[in-house]
């Protein structure tokens, strides 16, 4: 496992993710990295502008993660995969840790951010998770925004999408793990502790490319993807879904803090190594409730970044030193 942890503070912690499987070390030049960092940074601009005055964790993770579906290079909202069909299916989630209670929307395509489909899910309606046609019947009754389908497009995806299909048409694996695995994966997160000691976490994807329609991946699988609880933690993952939900990732790192006397650095570091031995590569954000951080990951890299009440913020893509503004 790579990644790091911190101790506990007792102000305002806030963590984001823009997704493991990064690309390459090698093919990622300083312009493409710089504006990786810059997309992370105004993420948890936004949600330290929240915390910092006296704001609510779950209005942070909110708003930093509708920065980054607002960013086309992350893979949820605008710049969102698409499925072996050409079409687009979003998911997302949010937690707020004080009753668990919880929201999500699955294989949507018109609301602009799916982040706030899902919190009006958790909101507004008797349930935690819609899908498809009737979710978006559901934003539409509530007055989200919603964008047309070019709003989404972005050539880049398009392209790993064709890239995949081609792969498929010759009888190859979709990508090259060594090369292009970046291609697929993709997902966006926070996870935050507020100053008044409550935690909450929101994810959103576009899903992994070329996935067959309707297929929903972890992230708006409370406990899978996206988890919160103020007696233990929240938890946001990125990676391999079906591996996150069958090894019901996020809950169990909770289940490690309540039940096994573990940290939070123990337990992400052991729920990451177990998914690395099954297969299943990514990694995750996590906060505790004493404001201790976890950001580890079992591949490559991961777009990630966290800001304490020290206002300031830390950026990194692969295992190496955080850039700090
Ligand atoms: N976890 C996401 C999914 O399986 C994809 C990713 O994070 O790369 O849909």
């Amino acid at each position: 496992m790579t990644g790091s942890t911190r101790n506990a503070s007792p102000g305002f912690v806030l963590a984001v993710h823009g997704g493991a499987g990064t690309l390459r070390r090698g093919l990622m030049d300083e312009a493409r990295a710089a504006l990786y960092h810059a997309g992370l940074r105004s993420a948890l601009s936004a949600g330290r502008e929240i915390l910092a005055a006296g704001g609510a964790a779950l209005d942070a993770v909110t708003a930093a993660v509708v920065a980054l579906e607002d960013d086309p290079l992350f893979n949820a909202g605008r710049g969102a995969s698409f499925t072996s069909a050409g079409t687009i299916e979003m998911d997302a989630a949010v937690m707020d840790g004080r009753e668990r209670r919880a929201g999500a929307v699955a294989g949507i395509c018109g609301p602009k951010n799916p982040v706030l489909a899902a919190r009006a899910v958790m909101e507004h309606s008797p349930h935690v998770l819609l899908a498809g046609d009737g979710a978006v019947a559901f934003c539409r009754a509530h007055g989200l925004a919603f964008a047309e389908r070019d709003y989404f497009y972005t050539e880049s995806r398009w392209q790993a999408l064709q890239h995949i299909l081609e792969r498929r048409r010759r009888g190859l694996a979709d990508t090259d793990p060594e090369e292009d695995d970046a291609l697929r994966h993709g997902t966006v997160g926070a996870v935050a502790r507020d100053g008044h000691g409550n935690l909450a976490a929101a994810t959103s994807t576009g899903g992994i490319a070329g996935k067959m329609p309707g297929r929903i991946g972890d992230s708006p699988i409370i406990g899978a993807g996206t988890y919160a609880d103020n007696e233990s933690c929240a938890v946001s993952a990125t990676g391999h879904g079906e591996f996150f939900m069958r090894f019901g990732a996020a809950f169990e790192m909770a289940a490690r803090l309540r039940h096994c006397g573990q940290n939070l650095a123990e337990a992400a570091r052991d729920v990451v190594d177990e998914l690395a031995r099954a297969g299943g590569s990514g990694g995750l954000v996590a906060v505790d409730r004493d404001g201790g951080l976890a950001l580890p990951f079992n591949c490559a890299g991961m777009y990630r970044g966290y800001v304490t009440a020290d206002g300031v913020i830390h950026t990194g893509i692969y295992d190496e030193p955080y850039r700090s503004s």
